[in-house]
This record gives structure tokens, C-alpha cells and sequence, in this order.
């Protein structure tokens, strides 16, 4: 029913983060009966697993420490971090990349899909300068349309970020066919690609209205 294969999405780097823990957590994700308390807390754990996997190639800076007994050779994070998180779904995302990078400047970009044709408007933006010599990691749970994502992509690299990494929890093989087509070099990293959209531009099987879930609206 999931497609495990991204082999037809290539070239487009698409990363589907496998473990046995994003698999359970999807599980309660998926999970009708499952509340917005616990949805909260599903979403930061698989958050988390996305985030160490998007960080993996993160540069490092060799340096040394005193530890109790004698000088040990240390590598420190040498890359200055921008979390976006696509309002409003995308902020439950952004507790997990504080978490493990609580250095990381936060920007926000809101874009909000029209119900009935489903295109995204972007209404807000605010993020940090110097975007160029950042890794900037856009948060955006559902990959549906690809339109949104595109869109923040794009605005992003208008203010000047080079390399944007895409963090979804569920995305769509029509929005990976989109984002492949309008921004070729996006990097994605996602728990899971699921079968296709519905009428109504909704991930099936998918798990609802992340938002809604999220916020119990
Ligand atoms: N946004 C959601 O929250 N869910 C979907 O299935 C698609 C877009």
C-alpha cells in the first residue's frame, strides 16, 4: 500500500529515514483514535529521528577539551543552523531540531492552502539574514501538492539560502514529482512516502489534517 521504493523519483535526493521506531511511531500517527496530547508527542519523537538523519553531513570543527584527566581531541558543530517551520504545521517539528541543535536560529514562512483549489498563498515570512551561509532545514510535515514546500523553497533561495533540506513526515509521490520538477537540487528527508493524494489533495493513507491533529482544531 506505502511505496518503499523512490527509485522512479530519482535524481532528486530523496531520503526515506528507515528504523523500526519511525515505523511504530507512524503507527500511532496514523491512528484515527490517537489525541492531539500524544499526536504532540508522536510528532516531536519522529521529528527527532528525521533531524539526526537531515543532520548526518552537518561540517564539524576539530578542537580539543580538558577533560578530568587530560586534553581530548573534540569535534564541535561547525555549521550555523536555520530551522523554517511552515506555519502552522511545521511547528510541531520545531521542538525536535531545538532539541538536538539548540543553537539554531528559528525563521518562520506562513503559507496557507486554499481549501477548495488547494494552491498555497505565502502571507508571513520572517527569517534570520545571511541565510547563504546557513543550513537551512524547512519543516513541513505533509508533502501533498508539493506547492508549498516549492514555494518556501524557492522564497528561501530568494533570500539567499543555497542548500535547503525539506523535513516531511508523510509526503506524497505527486509532491516529490512536483518539488523534483520546480526545485530540482531540494534535498527531502521523510518518514515514509505513502500512496497518493484524494480529491481533495489529502496524503492516502496518510494521517488527516496534521494541523488539526496537532492542535486539536
Ligand atoms: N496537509 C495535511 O495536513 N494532510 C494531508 O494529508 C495533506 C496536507
Amino acid at each position: 500500500m506505502i511505496r518503499a521504493g523512490i527509485e522512479a523519483l530519482a535524481p532528486m535526493d530523496v531520503h526515506v529515514v528507515r528504523h523500526p521506531l519511525v515505523d511504530d511511531v507512524l503507527s500511532a500517527l496514523r491512528d484515527r483514535r490517537t489525541p492531539p496530547d500524544r499526536f504532540r508527542q508522536l510528532a516531536h519523537r519522529v521529528s527527532l529521528l528525521l533531524v539526526a538523519e537531515a543532520t548526518r553531513d552537518l561540517p564539524l570543527a576539530e578542537t580539543t577539551v580538558e577533560t578530568p584527566l587530560e586534553t581530548a581531541p573534540v569535534k564541535r558543530l561547525a555549521a550555523r543552523v536555520v530551522a523554517v517551520p511552515v506555519l502552522r504545521a511545521g511547528l510541531g517539528m520545531l521542538d525536535a531540531l531545538l532539541e538536538l541543535v539548540p543553537q539554531a536560529q528559528v525563521g518562520y514562512f506562513g503559507l496557507e492552502r486554499d481549501e477548495v483549489t488547494a494552491v498555497a498563498r505565502r502571507y508571513y515570512e520572517k527569517v534570520p539574514k545571511d541565510l547563504a551561509a546557513a543550513s537551512v532545514f524547512l519543516l513541513d510535515p505533509m508533502l501533498a501538492t508539493g506547492g508549498s514546500a516549492a514555494m518556501a523553497i524557492e522564497g528561501l533561495a530568494e533570500l539567499g539560502a543555497r542548500q535547503v533540506r525539506l523535513l516531511s513526515i508523510v509526503a506524497a509521490p505527486e509532491g516529490l514529482t512536483h518539488l523534483r520538477a520546480a526545485v530540482p537540487d531540494a534535498t527531502v528527508y521523510t518518514a515514509a512516502i505513502d500512496r497518493e493524494l484524494n480529491a481533495r489533495k489529502f496524503i492516502l493513507p496518510g494521517l488527516g489534517d496534521f494541523g488539526d491533529r496537532l492542535f486539536g482544531t
